[in-house]
């Protein structure tokens, strides 16, 4: 394809969303002003309407062009249709009879559009966290449950003792379970790992005006002040046209970019949301004390308890994340020296008790400097973490490799003798040279290796094991690289294939 046709498709998508962010003041401004001069009722219909039909006319577009999004676009536009259709019939219905019936089958298309949309959410969530994310997961539960305590004590439990237990209570009542639904759904997205992309920041505004106006409107619906065509027409007109803008944004595929590796980050912005989430019910019990109502206190309490678990269980995550951070080398994986200094200690203290050997290796790449310089430090990273997959092939399951230094790395062997050490070291030496490293994408550097061994009993503490070590490696530099040394001095033969 040239690049005058692409450049040509770009521009049109561009266009597009531009195009939906655009109608809605447009359309506003048209359907009020119809509202307001009481003329053409058919019109402010299809004006109102337009919204709806726009998202849903987008994401039949962009299912078209984007294939691995259709499943999820399809369901969208499952959820607009039903909105359109709920749409059609209330308004006629507003428009030709005295009372709207309710509940209706509009309320039917309306409920209706809920699971559609959440459904086609999750699907997003999946792919763009394939794994579990638990962190993101607790997180957007501490939001839902601080959230869905706000709409029962000031929505579901109104309108359930308000209306009776009838068939209008239960579809009153599904309205809020609807928005609680994608209040869940949409804080997963929204604080899960993967790129804060436009598109996910226009559906993120949708599903914050769609809940905000849905709120309002269900307060009304309880006061008996709501009015057809008030200003929560504005939110939900403007709604419909943010999706359509999101679905139809160039940066749509990003969506379900997999983000499973990244893990959220505890971020200022983060955590006072959930503080925030998870102060509602305790805040909301305390103003209405204080106003002398009497407060849900069944439900604030349970949902206060299980906030507490649930944070609980996050500050339990981060804690041993935390840990894990601190014992683990950030370019190799490696574990950090301090784990293996602490391994070390509980080690020796074992063969002490047990009467075993135990043994250490130090290892220093040879010349590394030469590596940097010639290639850069991207080079010399590359060689890295090479040489520690290498390394783990090399050891046994049970020895710690740990990365002690820049490009030193130690090994600890317990229940190992000197000459049992000795065959490791020198397996790892000729492993590690046996094959050049890509330095580059295009390039190959042979690496080598020199090696110290030491060992307990033979060196008494911990420290002077190190030391002892330390000692070999340098002696394994000085008669010219690419061997293995011993703290004894002792010259072993390396048996080929030693276990
Ligand atoms: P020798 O054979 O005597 O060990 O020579 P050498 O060049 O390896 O000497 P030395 O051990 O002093 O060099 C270590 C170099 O490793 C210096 C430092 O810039 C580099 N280095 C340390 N940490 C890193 C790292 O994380 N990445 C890269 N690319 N280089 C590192
Ligand atoms: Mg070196
Ligand atoms: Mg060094």
């Amino acid at each position: 394809m040239s690049s005058a046709s692409s450049t040509a498709v770009v521009t049109r998508r561009v266009a597009a969303w531009h195009l939906a962010l655009a109608a809605a003041p447009v359309v506003i401004a048209a359907y009020f002003t119809l509202v307001r001069l009481d003329v053409l009722p058919g019109t402010q219909v299809a004006l109102y309407v337009s919204a709806n039909a726009a998202f849903g006319v987008a994401c039949l577009y962009a299912a078209r062009r984007h294939p691995a999004l259709r499943k999820f676009l399809l369901l969208m536009a499952g959820s607009a249709a039903a909105g359109v259709t709920a749409d059609v019939i209330f308004y006629v219905q507003a428009l030709t009879l005295d009372e709207v019936p309710y509940p209706g089958i509009a309320d039917a298309f309306y409920l209706a559009s809920y699971p559609l949309m959440a459904l086609g959410l999750l699907l997003v969530i999946r792919r763009r966290t394939p794994g579990w994310d638990g962190a993101s997961a607790i997180d957007a539960a501490i939001v839902a449950v601080g959230a869905g305590y706000l709409v029962f004590e000031f929505i579901i439990a109104p309108t359930w003792e308000s209306g009776g237990h009838g068939l209008a209570a239960f579809v009153s009542v599904g309205y809020p379970i609807g928005d609680l639904m994608l209040i869940m759904v949409g804080a997963r997205l929204l604080l899960g790992a993967g790129p804060r992309s436009t598109s996910l920041r226009l559906i993120g505004g949708y599903l914050g005006l769609v809940l905000v106006a849905d709120t309002i409107y269900s307060i009304q619906q309880i006061n008996g002040t709501y009015q057809v065509a008030n200003f929560l027409d504005a939110f939900w007109i403007t709604s419909g046209f943010l999706l359509a803008a999101g679905v139809l944004h160039p940066s749509a595929p990003k969506l379900i970019s997999d983000s499973s590796a990244a893990t959220p980050d505890a971020t200022t912005g983060r955590l006072v949301v959930l503080a925030v989430a998870a102060m509602i019910a305790p805040t909301s019990m305390l103003v209405q004390v204080g106003l002398g109502k009497n407060p849900q206190v069944v439900a604030a309490a349970s949902v206060c308890n299980l906030l507490f678990l649930l944070v609980l269980v996050r500050m339990t995550g981060l804690v041993r994340a935390q840990r894990l951070a601190a014992i683990t080398d950030g370019l190799t994986g490696l574990r950090s020296r301090r784990y293996f200094e602490e391994s070390l200690g509980n080690e020796s203290a074992r063969a002490g008790r047990y009467g075993l050997p135990l043994s250490m290796l130090l290892l220093d790449i040879d010349h590394f400097k030469r590596v940097n310089d010639t290639y850069g430090h991207n080079g010399g990273d590359r060689v890295l973490v090479e040489v520690t997959h290498r390394l783990q092939e090399l050891v046994r399951p049970g020895d710690v490799v740990a990365r002690y230094g820049g490009e030193e790395f130690a090994v600890l062997l317990p229940n190992t003798g000197p000459e049992q050490a000795w065959e490791i070291a020198e397996r790892i030496r000729r492993g590690v040279s046996a094959a050049p490293i890509a330095v580059t994408e295009d390039r190959l550097s042979r690496v080598t290796v020199s090696v110290g061994t030491a060992g307990m009993p033979a060196v008494g503490s911990t420290d002077e094991l190190v030391l002892a070590a330390d000692r070999a490696l340098y002696a394994a530099k000085n008669a010219g690289r690419n061997q293995v040394a011993a703290a004894d001095g002792v010259e072993r033969v390396a048996q080929p294939q030693a276990a």
